[in-house]
């Protein structure tokens, strides 16, 4: 527990007093009758399914489908357009441009620096340690008076890894602002999820995504679980319509299938297993980074090189290879078996091409 957190302190003064825009379907939550109030069009849409009706504003059926999934509250989730979303949003809510500052440990994901960058919100940034773990003195050193978000991202995108629990839990206690933990990757590793956790942290804030384990990337779909006041301001500061009406409708039928998310995982976990081994028996690989994501974080002899060449091949990874402790490495998303063979075949003729140079 963190006594000394106070949610009203680290939101923007604005935001606690702002009166939140009033939908017609926030005024009127009925599904029968004759609906007059939001200047929709009563004759249907232009294409063969109807999308006329404006969808519901706070996504409530798929809420309470989620919330036995995840065990947690309804009034604890919040959905948004992808997790990039809520990134954007707890952002705006506690920090004022040019003012306040946030924590990122590179290397990891673009969007908390560009999202900040965006709102012209100073960025602190303290380097993971080489083995990517948390460096949680450097961190706490860091922090002033005017941070507001400390952002982790476990697993971490490009790195692959956990990050420590107890590092999570040093920050959480010692820091009186916002702790996101960002886990995009959790259904790829058997690590538990800080959603439980948030119980006993007010200051902790958890993302998701229906984007990676879920296969639902060109939805949009992100979650965000906290507590229920900050998921209240959420739900005031964000768009109305966030989620569009095909979107839910899909998502809505999605969350009937969590076995086929898990047969997925599953299968990727696998592929995940034997591409390393595959990688591993090449030459020009110097090291597989261990992986609890969907993702290897490679080390190779000239990455720069072997990108060029796979390019040509047309099998397009990402160049990780000038960031920040990830030099000379590409990250390589786990494909299919027959796209994970294509890519170590392909691998193999660069080999061969390089020893015969
Ligand atoms: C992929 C990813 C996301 C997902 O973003 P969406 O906007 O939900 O698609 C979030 N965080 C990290 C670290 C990711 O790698």
């Amino acid at each position: 527990m963190n006594t000394s957190f106070d949610l009203n302190k680290i939101l923007r003064p604005h935001i606690l007093n702002l009166a939140p825009y009033s939908s017609a379907r926030d005024e009127y939550t009925g599904h029968v009758g004759i609906f007059l109030d939001a200047n929709e069009n009563p004759y249907g849409s232009v294409t063969t399914q109807d999308f006329n009706r404006y969808p519901d504003p706070y996504q409530a059926d798929i809420k309470k489908k989620l919330s036995p999934i995840k065990n947690i509250g309804i009034q604890q989730i919040f959905l948004g357009n992808g997790s990039d979303e809520p990134i954007d949003l707890l952002i705006r809510a506690t920090c004022t441009p040019g003012k306040d500052r946030v924590i990122i440990m590179p290397p990891t994901y673009g969007m908390y620096e560009v999202s900040a960058s965006i709102h012209d919100v100073h960025i602190d940034k303290v380097s993971l340690t080489v083995n990517y773990q948390l460096d949680v003195q450097a961190v706490l050193a860091a922090v002033t008076p005017d941070t507001k978000i400390i952002w982790i991202c476990s697993p971490n995108n490009p790195t692959g890894n956990v990050v420590a629990d107890s590092d999570i839990e040093t920050i959480l206690e010692n820091f009186s602002g916002l702790v996101v933990v960002d886990e995009a990757y959790i259904d790829f590793t058997d690590k538990a999820s800080w959603i439980p956790r948030l119980a006993d942290y007010p200051n902790l804030v958890v993302l998701q995504t229906f984007s990676k384990s879920w296969g639902l990337a060109g939805l949009r779909a992100g979650m965000c679980f906290a507590s229920v006041e900050l998921t209240r301001i959420l739900n005031k500061i964000k768009s109305p319509y966030n989620i569009s009406q095909p979107a839910q409708a899909a998502l809505l039928a999605g969350l009937d299938s969590v076995d086929k998310m898990e047969a997925m995982v599953k299968e990727i976990l696998e592929e995940r297993a034997s591409l390393r081994t595959m990688l591993e028996n090449l030459s020009l690989v110097n090291k597989v980074f261990p992986s609890d994501a969907n993702f290897l974080l490679v080390h190779f002899d000239d990455a720069r090189s072997v990108m060029d060449y796979l390019l040509k091949e047309t099998i397009i990874v990402r160049d990780r290879s000038r960031v920040h402790l990830c030099e000379g490495c590409l990250r390589i998303t786990v494909g299919t078996k027959e796209e994970n063979e294509a890519l170590i075949d392909a691998l193999k003729v660069y080999e061969q091409n390089n020893v015969n140079a």
